[in-house]
């Protein structure tokens, strides 16, 4: 895959069925149990791979169809964190959320994705990417009673996740992407041991390392703090030039219908950039040539070759109708763009 331009992929999460979770979007409440909830997860993956190979996309992923939330449902899966008394703490220091206790040493006695990740592999033709939250996100969406250091805790979570990664990659996926959204947030902790400890996660892998960086779903606090950021959005400004220094081989960032000036691409020279052509903050879906825009513009600063046209976010709070209609019209901008590029 590395000699084609503009390949298309999403961020990891699309909308869940109705017979698969309730009405409450980014935080699945299964509709089933046991043996018959493992099987509806997987028929659920089907589907999400038949909707974006449909759709026309070229690098895909399992839509997270089988988790709750893209952090916890990973450190639901480590010892050292008790789920039965959560507490209520102030995330990305923007809104509150119900999160579990960090209770003792946190590690990963057991792999928690993996055999998802097999299943994804054997169930398509195409690239595959499988999505993890990044140490730094993991200690920003949790309480601590044990280590009382971020920093710590997120060398535990990092030791924890790269174990997960390399199992994974040996599954045979091609691109494990880690979320990260609490670098737009917490920049003195980026520089200080974030962006190490994302690369500690990342160590050693077969296949690429990503990282994805947004504003956030489109919810009422997120669209709140955006408002209160003025006319440019220039916070990858502190974390690019640290990532472009650093051994993580994908950038996903946030662009269409974003104020993040286009120019803060060039900061990320020799990485695979994953251009945000979709808005998931909005039901209105783009034309081909509103994406075609966005790619052209991204164009003055990446290679067609390191270009990923890619949605701003997970699509999760979308409806499935919603988010198809978004990735054909992902699929079918990227293509006009390599037609004027002179290669399909
Ligand atoms: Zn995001």
């Amino acid at each position: 895959m590395n000699q084609e331009k503009l390949i298309t992929t999403t961020v990891g999460s699309l909308p869940k069925p109705g017979w698969l979770s309730g009405d409450e979007r980014l935080w699945a409440s299964w509709k089933l149990a046991g043996e018959a909830l493992e099987q509806a997860k997987r028929d659920a993956v089907r589907l999400a791979l038949r909707d974006q190979e449909r759709a026309g996309i070229d690098l895909v992923g399992d839509g997270e169809q089988s988790r709750q939330h893209f952090v916890t449902s990973f450190i639901e899966g480590l010892e050292g964190v008790d789920f039965t008394r959560k507490r209520t703490v102030r995330i990305r220091e923007r809104y509150d959320a119900n999160v579990p206790v960090v209770t003792g040493p946190v590690a990963r006695s057991r792999p928690v994705f993996v055999d998802d990740a097999r299943f994804l592999r054997a169930e398509t033709e195409h690239p595959v990417k499988f999505t993890l939250p990044g140490p730094m996100t993991m200690v920003d969406t949790l309480a601590d009673d044990y280590y009382g250091s971020r920093e710590e805790l997120a060398w535990e979570f990092a030791a924890a996740l790269n174990e997960e990664a390399r199992e994974i990659a040996a599954a045979g996926v091609d691109v494990i992407q880690f979320d990260e959204p609490a670098f737009n947030v917490f920049f003195d902790e980026v520089r200080d041991w974030g962006v190490k400890a994302l690369e500690r996660a990342a160590e050693g892998l077969d296949g690429k390392s990503a990282v994805h960086i947004c504003y956030g779903y489109g919810v009422k606090a997120n669209i709140d703090w955006k408002r209160s950021l003025g006319s440019e959005w220039r916070q990858y400004e502190e974390v690019f030039p640290l990532l472009q220094a650093s051994s993580i081989d994908q950038v996903s960032l946030e662009c269409h219908n974003s104020r993040v000036p286009m120019e803060l691409i060039g900061l990320l020279k020799g990485k695979d950039v994953l251009v945000g052509a979709i808005d998931v903050a909005t039901d209105e879906v783009e034309t081909p040539e509103q994406v075609a825009q966005t790619l052209r513009a991204a164009l003055e600063y990446v290679d067609s070759e390191r270009l990923y046209p890619c949605t701003n976010c997970g699509m999760v709070p979308l409806s499935r109708e919603v988010a198809r209609r978004k990735l054909e019209a992902l699929a079918a901008g990227a293509r006009l763009v390599r037609a004027e590029l002179g290669g399909a």
